[in-house]
């Protein structure tokens, strides 16, 4: 098992919209790539209860616990003391930390506070950091089989001494552990559908462990795995992605952190195939992703936003006949717009996206989220009836994602949805 952590970042203003714990996000990071998982984390108040109380937990439930902030001189600084206190040993004043405080507010000819004092206070049997880029040391403890730092919050201090003082004793006390995360991704599939298909294999497994996110259009099969390099956790991780690959044959589009329009992008420019676009609904949101793509020339040249009826006359030709018959959000003008933005461009497919993207515009017969999306071409000629669930926002993202899957699935040959 690969040791936990819990990260506890202490300040009353970071319970506040003003300010956001991005400590904890570098101290992640950078515990992942050590081979640490944090398994918690914990925002607290400048509350000496709360505080104390929070330390309690997170000794009692994980083999690592980083503190950052509240290590400064003023009243409302008590980490040092919450800690003391929760492990039930007393501050002691150390005469070397006094010593460099003193030195330090010489330097700059400023008189020391006598509230400063405090910060020379180390817990009994703690082993102090030094923080040559600020006043408050940090400290380092072993309590309960835990091992317990305090690092001052500024994260230009923070960070330095988490590099200097924690990083290689932490390296150095998971040597020959490793922790590898994949990301398997898969679009146009809701969450509770992917969960019924993988659930039966992956809770067979403890190492790999998966975790499963969904948003609009996209679920993500979360995979970690520890193991004694970094090669023996890839294996394990293998073992269960090729599983999940087989129970959702073609469904997983990325393993590598690609998203689902770079993954389109890549194929396109490999086969050497291009796009055309013609938009409605989706306002051009698909060609924005496209275009994301570094060098997207290579397989994007035109893109059409026909939001209009007459738009979709003046842009695409649509015959104003069939708009008037079937109405412009129809399987039959998805169908149309796709052939005419391919012909126009003279691309090798044709998207189209018509939809009704809501808040308001539905009918019983067309309600909101009901979306057609059409490709034609070297992908195929099809048309997808999709109902999208939620807000426009969610609608218009899902479309695209649905879109670039159809691209995805039409050019590898794959079944239609
Ligand atoms: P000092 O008082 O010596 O600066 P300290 O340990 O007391 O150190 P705090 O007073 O808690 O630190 O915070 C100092 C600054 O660092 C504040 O501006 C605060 O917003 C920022 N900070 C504290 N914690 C975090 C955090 N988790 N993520 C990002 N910034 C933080």
């Amino acid at each position: 098992m690969a040791p936990r952590a819990e990260i506890i970042a202490v300040g009353s203003e970071l319970l506040t919209p003003l300010r956001s714990d991005t400590n904890a996000l570098v101290l992640t990071a950078r515990l992942r790539e050590i081979g640490i998982e944090v398994v918690a984390r914990t925002t607290v108040a400048d509350d000496a209860a709360l505080l104390t109380g929070a330390f309690r937990n997170a000794i009692a439930r994980t083999d690592l616990v980083i503190a950052t902030g509240g290590l400064g001189p003023t009243e409302d600084d008590l980490t040092r003391e919450a800690l003391a206190a929760a492990v039930g040993r007393p501050l002691e004043r150390d005469p070397a930390l006094m010593a460099e405080l003193e030195q330090r507010f010489a330097r700059f000819q400023r008189p020391m506070a006598e509230v400063n004092r405090k910060q020379a206070d180390l817990i009994q049997g703690a082993v102090p950091l030094k923080n040559p880029r600020g006043s408050a040391p940090g400290q380092r403890l072993e309590a309960g089989g835990t091992t317990v730092v305090l690092l001052p919050g500024p994260p230009a201090e923070m960070r330095p001494m988490f590099e200097e003082h924690i990083a290689p004793l932490l390296a150095a006390k998971v040597a020959g552990r490793a922790l590898r995360t994949r990301i398997l991704r898969i679009a146009s599939m809701s969450e509770s559908d992917v969960e019924q298909a993988v659930a039966p294999i992956y809770t067979t497994y403890t190492n790999p462990r998966t975790t499963i996110l969904g948003a609009p259009g996209q679920v993500e099969l979360h995979l970690t795995a520890d193991g004694d390099t970094a090669e023996q956790a890839d294996e394990r991780i293998e073992s269960l992605a090729a599983g999940i690959r087989a129970a959702l044959p073609g469904r997983v589009y990325s393993e590598d952190g690609r998203e689902l329009h770079e993954v389109v992008a890549a194929l396109l420019v490999e086969r050497g195939l291009t796009l055309a676009l013609a938009e409605s609904c989706t306002g051009g949101a698909l060609a924005a992703r496209l275009t994301e793509v570094p060098g997207s020339s290579r397989f994007l040249g035109r893109a059409w936003v026909a939001y209009a009826n007459a738009a979709k006359t003046d842009m695409l030709g649509i015959d104003p006949a069939l708009l008037e018959r079937v109405g412009a959000v129809s399987e039959e003008v998805a169908a149309a717009m796709a052939a005419a933005a391919r012909a126009r461009a003279q691309a090798d497919i044709g998207v189209a996206i018509t939809g009704i993207a809501g808040p308001g515009g539905g009918t019983e017969e067309k309600p909101v989220g009901l979306v057609f999306i059409a490709v034609d071409g070297a992908a195929g000629a099809r048309v997808r009836r999709c109902f999208f669930p939620g807000e426009r926002t969610r609608v218009r993202t899902q479309a695209t994602q649905a879109a670039l899957e159809m691209v995805r699935r039409g050019i590898l040959g794959l079944a239609a949805l």
